[in-house]
């Protein structure tokens, strides 16, 4: 029988509230399916800085990287900071050191959560970001030169990550369009009217696209793409896009279903993953159960494919599709979380969501 060790790392604020709720309904789908989920709790985040001096200490980062998969909350908090004042971010020193560098964030609207685009296609909208998450803007944190008279900050793209992001989207594509029965798309976003670095990322692009026939390859710059996600959302597939970009745009994206209570996110790496909410560590909502687990628990959902997709088996698949399932269940039949209005809390959502499991 298969045994999958899976590390735990709530962090902060509504982030051990949400992974509550998201363990929950994996325990439910794990019993059924006998899916052989083991969990380890450990202990990261700014709380973890603030009680140990560690924001992420070897042993956890270790047990982390052993682990089959790393399911994570979130983490971070006003005011907890490092000696040298820089921000506490575990979770990005996870993705740097296990060379995390694809940020898979699908948005997909769930029946029944109400939508701010009143057009009847809004429902059908169902497309991925895939955000470079390891170089980009990003690769310039901590190392930008800042004087009292200039603030300069470097964008860094490199030949193997692109490469890989290339690959992944066209992969993502070709598995989408398998199970959506459409023609797969892949949409790079970028700026190459004025950056020459992303006319090379659109030729490093091209050479993945060329072994792909069947997938649609364009190129969509990120002021137009922010115009027509709310123009036209339901029209994209895959869109990958530089670290900076996406972060942004998946925020964007988070708006059109719901918030960020909506929103899962993977980040993947050639051995490794961590799956989390795309969500942060929500300070004003903390410690009241009012947050929305539902982007942790379709967190979980990503995890089961992802590790199916690594020889896990079927079971994981279908437990998959029963979270998402039962998602949209709980929702059509009137589950309303603050967020969109409603007063569900977490726990509710979770007992919800498992009853229609
Ligand atoms: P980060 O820097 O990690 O991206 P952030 O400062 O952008 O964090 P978030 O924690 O993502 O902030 O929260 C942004 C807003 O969305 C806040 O008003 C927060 O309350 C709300 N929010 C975030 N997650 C949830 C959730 N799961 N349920 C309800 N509201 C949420
Ligand atoms: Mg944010």
């Amino acid at each position: 029988m298969n045994s999958f060790e899976i590390a735990v790392l709530g962090g902060d604020g509504i982030g051990p509230e949400v992974m509550e709720a998201g363990l929950a309904v994996l325990e439910a789908v794990d019993q059924r399916h006998k899916l052989g989920l083991r969990f380890s709790s450990h202990r990261a985040g700014a709380m973890a800085y603030r009680d140990t001096g560690e924001d992420l200490s070897e042993e956890v980062f270790a047990r982390s990287r052993d682990a089959d998969a790393i399911l994570l909350g979130a983490m971070g908090w006003p005011g907890i900071r490092r000696d040298d004042g820089t921000e506490l971010a575990p979770q990005i020193t996870l993705r740097m050191r296990l060379g995390l560098f694809g940020g898979v964030r699908p948005i997909r609207a769930i029946p029944g959560v109400p939508l701010p685009l009143r057009d009847p296609r809004a429902a059908k909208m169902d497309f991925v970001i895939l955000r470079e998450s390891t170089e980009g803007l990003f690769f310039s944190k901590d190392k930008g030169l800042i004087t009292h008279e200039m603030a300069e900050e470097t964008l860094r793209l490199t030949r193997p990550t692109s490469l890989a992001l290339a690959r992944m989207s066209f992969e993502l594509a070709g598995e989408r369009a398998a199970r959506l029965g459409r023609p797969g798309r892949v949409t790079l976003v970028d700026k190459a009217n004025v950056f020459r670095a992303f006319a090379w990322l659109r030729e490093v692009f091209g050479e993945v696209a060329a072994e792909h026939p069947g997938i649609v390859f364009d190129a969509h710059y990120v002021d137009a793409m922010a115009l027509d996600l709310i123009r036209r959302p339901w029209d994209f597939d895959v869109l990958p896009t530089e670290n900076m970009f996406g972060d942004i745009l998946s925020d964007l994206a988070a708006g059109l279903i719901g918030g960020m209570g909506f929103a899962p996110s993977a980040d993947l790496g050639a051995e490794h993953a961590v799956f989390q909410p795309s969500h942060g560590t929500a300070p004003d909502i903390a410690g009241k159960g009012l947050a929305n687990p539902t982007a942790m628990i379709l967190s979980g959902a990503m995890m089961l494919e992802w590790l199916a997709l690594r020889g896990g088996g079927d079971a994981l698949r279908a437990a998959a599709g029963e979270i998402r399932a039962a998602v949209d269940q709980a929702f059509a039949e009137g589950l309303r979380t603050p967020d969109i209005g409603g007063s569900h809390g977490t726990a509710e959502v979770g007992r919800r969501v498992i009853a229609a499991l």
